[in-house]
């Protein structure tokens, strides 16, 4: 019960604290809430104040902030936009207004000062950049100043021009008189343009184009110069120059023409040589060049070609302006500008009228013969081949006539060739003077000529022509050198197509037929026939065989025993070669020696003739028989070809051991006739030898009896034409008699050849005829046979005389 009634009390206590505990709480309380009612009061009064008194500031600081910031804003946007021009605006009476008005007229200096600096850096830009310019211009410029002339300035080009000198490069620089009349200039206009001088103030000589400026220059007088270096144009000018004096002192005429092919300027020598003037064909296309053998100007034909080749070479005729041409050597370039085009042309002419003269003179040359200026064979056959083309198409006919002079040889070495030149040229104006306009005369050569008449109907035509013109015309006596001569001709005819159709033909046919009429006796004309072309055929065969007759032994000599007219008594025997070929048989004479002599082969045939006879001789004495004399018959041709003849005769004689008494020459009248004096030297050398000569055929040729008594002749045989039965008319017998006479007065014995009869012997012997020769008393007999003739004629006569 204690505890119960100590936790009653426990219990009455506490709830007794409590109870004082909450009323203690309450009392507190009343009394806390008391104070802080008098301490917020007393606090809000103190921040009612507080703020009044901020207030107040905040107003004042506001009034001294505002220009503030607005100056500071004008200064910040200054600063950002760099515009001087804003001015702070503030007006006042304070220190705030003195302010802001100071800041303005801050602002203003600085903006006059920036102005100025901005105004300055621009002018110290443009001088650096006007500098910078000068020095940069490749135009060399100085300025030098007035009077004084030291060099105020001058650009790193000019350097080269003032060569380290910077007083008076005038003086230096220019020639006297030519610096005389620049300053003159200079002070006269104050300006020079284009001054062109030799500076010799540089390190080397140059020409320049000077152009200067007066000026004020650094405050001073001064004069600026720029150079103009123009060596190069100056070279070239010199060149262009030199190459003008070049165009113009050419001999050659040089055109220059324009890419149109008109004329652009041309020489003096094209002027001289053609008489224009260039005012007369400037910018004209020059039609007086024109292609030769035609009227085409030449450049139109050629423009094409030269565009492409750039040059051509070649013959032209330029036409002067007073007519008349002249031939040209004409050569074209083409100049060509760099995309290749042709933008001139350059024509030179070279007259080439001498070379063609003596073009012309060489292929007249060529073509003619020097002495008559007819054509030659080779102009002739083109000629005739043209002829026979011509008739060919047409029909008609062509006649070639082959005229060879009678005995011109004769008035050749008679008169001199001289006369005989002059005799040819006669000769060839006849003929031409007997043919019509197109017809060609033509020399061979020697007395030969050819005829070619075109247009011929007929054979008739061709004689009708020769008889009524040609002939008198040539039978006319020939003047020369006061003398008048005549001569005859033998004319052979060959026509086409009737007797050949080409050329060579005819011209071989027409010679046959002159051959013919040659052979036939002289001064005719003969047409050609068949049978002509047959012998013609026939003497070309002997010719090719005879060539070989000696070496192949073909030859063979026959002798004719030649008697003394009295007694009988053989007095020698005459040679006589023989041909015997083994298919053509036995040739005689008459038909190959002509031909041998023609052809010369007679020398060497003849030669062996002499060989053989003195072989004979030889043979005749190993036989035992009685010396004889042989004689051989001597060709004219031997006499005037045969150098060695003399030679020969003697190599001969000496070889078979001869006495040269022995053999006998028998020349015929033909070389009395040729010429005495051309061959008496050969002819007495003969002589000399101990050979005896006679005198064969007398009485067949004209021969000049004055020359009978300068031969050195032994005998004197009458030809067997006055002989063979011409004896019986007393006319005839008269003529032998007078033979006679003259022989025995000059002292020769005189031969009768062809005594056939006994009775023509008969008459002989009483003319006075001193041996007979003749088939009365032997043909020509092979050796064996005149050895047996021989010995039986010794027989004979020794029993006719026993
Ligand atoms: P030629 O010198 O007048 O020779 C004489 C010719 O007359 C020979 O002819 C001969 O056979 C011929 N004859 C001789 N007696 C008579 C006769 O009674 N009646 C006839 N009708 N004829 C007779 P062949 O042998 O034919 O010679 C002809 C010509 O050839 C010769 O004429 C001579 O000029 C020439 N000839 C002959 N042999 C040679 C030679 O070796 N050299 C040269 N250059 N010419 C020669
Ligand atoms: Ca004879
Ligand atoms: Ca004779």
């Amino acid at each position: 019960a204690a505890d119960a009634a100590q936790r009653a009390l426990v219990a009455s206590v506490g709830d007794a604290w409590r109870a004082t505990g909450a009323e203690l709480d309450t009392l507190l309380h009343a009394r806390v809430s008391a104070l802080f009612s008098r301490m917020w009061l007393h606090l809000g009064t103190a921040l009612f104040l507080l703020c009044g008194i901020l207030s107040m500031v905040y107003l004042v600081a506001q009034q001294i902030s505002r220009p503030l910031r607005q100056l500071a804003r004008v200064m910040d946007t200054v600063r950002r936009t760099g515009d001087h021009r804003l001015r702070a605006t503030w007006h006042s009476q304070d220190e705030i207004g003195q302010l802001v008005s100071g800041f303005n007229d801050m602002l203003a200096q600085l903006d006059h000062e920036r102005d100025v600096q901005k105004e300055l850096a621009a002018t110290a830009r443009a001088s650096e950049a006007q500098h910078a310019l000068v020095e940069a211009t490749p135009v060399p410029m100085m300025v030098t100043a007035v009077p004084g002339h030291e060099v105020l300035h001058a650009n790193h080009p000019a350097l080269y021009w003032l060569n380290g000198r910077t007083s008076d490069p005038w003086a230096y620089g220019l020639d006297s008189a030519v610096r005389a009349r620049f300053f003159q200039q200079l002070s006269d206009r104050d300006a020079i343009d284009e001054f062109e001088v030799r500076w010799m103030a540089s390190e080397e000589p140059t020409w320049a184009m000077l152009s200067a400026r007066r000026l004020k220059f650094q405050g001073r007088d001064a004069v600026l110069t720029a150079f103009t270096p123009i060596n190069q144009i100056k070279l070239m000018e010199q060149r262009l120059e030199l190459w003008a004096k070049v165009f113009e002192a050419s001999s050659e005429a040089i055109l220059i023409l324009d890419s149109e092919r008109r004329l652009l300027t041309a020489n003096a020598s094209f002027y001289r040589a053609t008489g224009y003037r260039a005012a007369n064909i400037s910018g004209t296309l020059p039609r007086f060049i024109v292609a030769s053998g035609s009227d085409a100007p030449l450049m139109e034909q050629l423009a094409a070609l030269v565009d492409i080749s750039s040059v051509w070479n070649g013959e032209a005729v330029v036409r002067r302006r007073a007519g008349g041409d002249y031939p040209a050597w004409l050569m074209i370039s083409a100049v060509r500008d760099k995309h290749g085009g042709v933008s001139h042309y350059i024509c030179t002419l070279i007259d080439i009228t001498d070379r063609k003269k003596s073009d012309a003179r060489i292929q007249f040359l060529a073509e003619h013969d020097v002495l008559t200026e007819l054509p030659n064979r080779a102009l002739f056959t083109r000629r005739l081949g043209a002829a026979i083309e011509t008739a060919r198409q047409s029909g008609e006919q062509v006649a070639v006539l082959f005229i060879d002079l009678d005995r011109f040889k004769d008035i050749n070495d008679t008169l001199g060739h001289h006369a005989g030149d002059g005799l040819l040229r006669s000769v060839s104006r006849r003929l031409l003077q007997s043919v019509r306009a197109g017809d060609t005369v033509s020399r061979l050569g020697g007395d030969e000529f050819i005829v070619l008449l075109g247009g011929v109907t007929s054979a008739a035509d061709v004689g009708h022509l020769i008889d009524e013109r040609l002939l008198p015309l040539m039978r006319e006596p020939h003047t020369l050198g006061g003398m008048s001569l005549q001569v005859a001709c033998s004319i052979g005819i060959a026509l086409y197509p009737g007797d050949g159709e080409d050329i060579e033909t005819l011209m071989q046919n027409a010679d046959a037929a002159m051959y013919r009429a040659k052979s036939g006796g002289r001064n005719l004309v003969k047409f050609f026939s068949q049978e002509m072309a047959e012998s013609t055929r026939h003497r070309l065969e002997l010719d090719a065989h005879l060539r070989t007759a000696v070496e192949r032994g073909e030859l063979w000599l026959a002798y004719q025993p030649c008697v003394h007219a009295e007694t009988g008594e053989l007095m020698s025997v005459e040679a006589l070669l023989r041909w015997q070929h083994p298919h053509l048989g036995l040739v005689p004479p008459a038909q190959f020696i002509p031909i041998a002599e023609e052809t010369r082969l007679i020398v060497p045939i003849g030669a062996w003739v002499i060989d053989e006879a003195c072989r004979q001789i030889a043979r005749c004495r190993a036989a035992g028989l009685p010396p004889m004399r042989v004689s051989i018959n001597l060709s004219v041709v031997q006499l005037r070809d045969d150098t060695q003849l003399v030679e020969r005769l003697r190599a001969s004689l000496a070889a078979h051991d001869v006495d040269a008494g022995s053999l006998e020459l028998e020349i015929t009248e033909t070389v009395l006739m040729e010429s005495v004096d051309r061959y008496l030297g050969v002819v007495n050398e003969i002589r000399a030898l101990g050979v005896k000569l006679s005198l064969d055929d007398f009485g067949t040729g004209y021969s000049s009896l004055s020359y009978l008594p300068r031969f050195p002749l032994d005998r004197l045989k009458i030809d067997r034409a006055f002989v063979n039965g011409r004896l019986d008319a007393p006319a005839d017998l008269a003529v032998i008699r007078a033979i006679v006479g003259l022989g025995h007065e000059l002292g020769l014995r005189v031969v009768a050849e062809g005594v056939e009869q006994e009775h023509e012997a008969q008459a002989l012997r009483r003319i006075g005829c001193d041996e007979l020769q003749g088939f009365l008393y032997a043909k020509p007999l092979p050796h064996d046979a005149l050895l047996q003739w021989m010995q039986a004629r010794a027989e004979t006569c020794m029993g006719e005389a026993v």
